[in-house]
Formats: C-alpha cells, structure tokens, sequence
C-alpha cells in the first residue's frame, strides 16, 4: 500500500467494487420485482455520498435515498440524476425548489401537505412526488391514526400530487425477540387497506431498511431501503451469512517509536503507566478526527498484531503499545485487517455503545478519502469526497 492521502499519514480507503458487490448480494435475496434503494444520507455514511450513489446505481439500484434536502441537492450538484426520496420533512417553502430537482419529499402529516400545496408551482406540468410516511411504532415521524389519514386523503388526491410511496420504519430489526416488529408490520397492512379505501394509488409500498430485509425476506414489499448493509456496516453474523464486506478501511502510520521504562507514563493525565519496559508507537490520528476519547483501550493492527491505545487519545495523536520495535513508517489499519487480524467498525462501535455506522459517520473531512475499485487499473483519489 504505497498511497497517502496528500501531506498527512492518516486516510481512509472505500472499495467500491465491494459496494458493487454488496447491491448485487443483498438484490440476489430479495424478488425481482422489489426495488433496492440505496440510502446515502450523511455523505453515504461517511463514504462519500456521489461515488456511493453511482456505484450503487451502476451495481442495479433503482433509487437512492438521503435525510435532508441539502444533501439531495449537493447529489444533484454532483451530477447524480436517480430519483432521491428525501426522509425528513423539509420546510414547505422550499418545496419549489425540491420539485425542479425532481426529489421526492416526505408527508409525514396533512398539515404540512396542506400547507406544502402553496408552493407547488402552478403549472400542470409540475408535480408534487411524495412518499407518505406512517408511524407505526418508532415514534419519530409519520401519521399515526385513522383520522389524521382521513385528514390527509383529500390533499393527496389533488392532480398536482403523485403518490410515488408509503412507508414505515422498523424500531426493533435487529432484535431477537420479534413481537414489535410484527406488530408493526401488522398495523402496515391495515394501513394498505385504508389507502385501498380511499382509492388513493400508490406505486410502492416500502418499509425494511437493511437488517429487516435481510431477516424477513417477506417484508420487502415494493421496495426496501439499504444503508448500513451497503456499506457492509453490519454484525458479523449478518455479514457471513449474507456475503457483506466492509467498503471501509482506515490506515496510518507510526510517526514516533520509543522505548519507555517501567513506571513511565503515557499521554495527559499520567492516565497510563508501563507496567513493564515497552516500546510505544504515536499515531497521527485523535478525536478531531473522530476517533474519539471513549475508543481508549481499543486495539489498532500493527505489523499484522493488535497493538492497544494506551493513555488518552488526544486532539491529533495517539500512542499504542508495540508488541516489539517497529520502524517510523510501519502501516497501522485502525480499521480493515492486516493478514489474518482485523477490526471492524463493530469491533469499534462496542467502545462507542453504538452501532457500527456511528464510527463511518464521525471520521472527519480532515481524513482524506482514497477511491479503490478493484476494476480500474489505477486509483483515483478524489480529495472532493467530502466537500
Ligand atoms: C437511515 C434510514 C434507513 C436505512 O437504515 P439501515 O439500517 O442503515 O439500512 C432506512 N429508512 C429510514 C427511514 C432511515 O432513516
């Protein structure tokens, strides 16, 4: 591995033929007819939302998906041009610009509908896409009841609104104990009837993301909507079982190797001690970076070993102990294996007390992100990634 990211030792690398391979492993399991909609939100989990949006269109995606509309707006920019269905209500005055955009916006109440109407120009060429988001047990957004459906059905059948989905999201996928999720997908079908009652046509109903498509093969419906298992951001018992590699590694280098004493100590706070003679190794990596304080303890592949932070990581360093002397310049994988040791962002999220996509999404612009494909000859670095 011979390439840096421009002046500094630190960089993350996404291998995109790995998201390619992910789309088509995850499409593999779910019918033919079910569209894959690629969620991207948060820069694609810090991924680098364009070349995720167009690897993942390329591998057989029919759409994407992001939270806000900034973000579908700089895919536009970046000269994305699938259909982006934006999950967060956006404020209504901006509705205009949403529709030349051709993004498809969230309802998640009549009122905001209601109020959404005005801005919709009034031509008969444009059309408001909207998917209508129901709360069936998460508790974040969405119609909850009968009467505020009712309250919304008169709005949905103006000729200036395409209904393009209705959806609902999962509070409990993961879980083992699969109650809740039942219930839910339960209250889902009486919400299809309520649509069929009120005449109201839908093109697709969609309510998995990642692990519930995965795990319930029946809940893909028309449509599921894929973030972390793209990304291959999942448990490693999802990821053997479903054929899912992580796109992301993240690699550095020693910058500073000494020999302490015992009794001698490490980093601020005199927070660790040798406990013996040690060689320790500085790595140019800290919480600005989004490693954060909380990670302390955790361990880093060095020469093919785990090597573990010791002290506390600061705003731009880090030390780990050696298992022996290794030169300045030795690669270190913070995230990614090195022959047959690997940590994973899994690994990681359990310092975190989070889920494996919050580590993805903290690493900060000030890593350089590096482009491999295992299909193109060279790689590209594309410093743009998170501008
Ligand atoms: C983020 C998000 C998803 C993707 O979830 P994953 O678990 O990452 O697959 C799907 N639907 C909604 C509404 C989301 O906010």
């Amino acid at each position: 591995m011979s390439a840096t990211s421009a002046y500094r030792d630190t960089w993350a690398e996404v291998d995109l033929s790995i998201i390619r391979d992910n789309v088509k492993s995850i499409k593999s399991r779910l019918p033919a007819s079910t569209d894959f909609i690629a969620v991207v939100k948060a820069d694609g989990y810090g991924h680098g939302g364009a070349q995720i949006a167009a690897s993942a269109i390329h591998a057989g995606a029919d759409g994407l998906a992001v939270a806000y509309l900034s973000e579908a707006l700089q895919l536009r920019r970046q000269g994305v041009t699938a259909s982006i269905l934006i999950m967060t209500p956006i404020r209504v005055q901006d509705v205009s610009l949403a529709i030349k955009h051709r993004l498809e916006l969230t309802v998640a109440s009549a009122e905001w509908l209601c109020e959404a109407m005005a801005y919709v120009p009034k031509s008969s060429k444009s059309k408001l896409r909207v998917h209508v988001k129901f709360d069936t047990g998460l508790g974040r957004i969405g119609i909850r009841d009968k009467s505020e459906w009712d309250a919304l059905v008169p709005c949905l059948q103006r000729k200036s609104i395409i209904v393009e989905g209705v959806y609902t999201h999962f509070a409990t996928a993961g879980r083992s104990d699969v109650r809740f999720l039942r219930e839910q997908a339960a209250k889902f079908e009486d919400i299809k009837a309520w649509i069929k009652e009120a005449g109201i046509s839908v093109r697709r109903y969609h309510c998995a993301n990642s692990v519930a498509a995965l795990r319930f093969p029946e809940l893909a419906m028309d449509g599921v909507r894929i973030g972390a298992a793209l990304y291959g951001l999942v448990g490693d018992d999802y990821a053997k079982a479903y054929e899912l590699k992580p796109a992301l590694s993240l690699h550095s280098r020693l910058i500073h190797v000494k020999r302490i004493v015992k009794g001698q100590s490490v980093g601020y706070d005199v927070a660790y001690r040798a406990e013996e003679d040690e060689w320790i190794g500085t790595v140019p990596i800290g919480y600005a970076d989004g490693w954060s304080q909380v990670l302390q303890g955790s361990e880093m592949l060095v020469g093919g070993s785990r090597a573990p932070i010791v002290g506390k990581i600061g705003m731009d360093q880090v030390m780990v102990r050696l298992s022996r002397q290794y030169p300045v310049g030795t690669l270190v994988t913070l995230i990614g294996s090195q022959g047959a040791e690997e940590v994973t962002c899994s690994e990681l999220a359990a310092y975190l007390k989070s889920v494996p996509q919050e580590l993805s999404v903290s690493l900060a612009s000030r890593i350089g992100m590096l482009y491999k494909d295992r299909d193109l000859y060279e790689k590209i670095e594309h410093s743009m990634a998170r501008v």
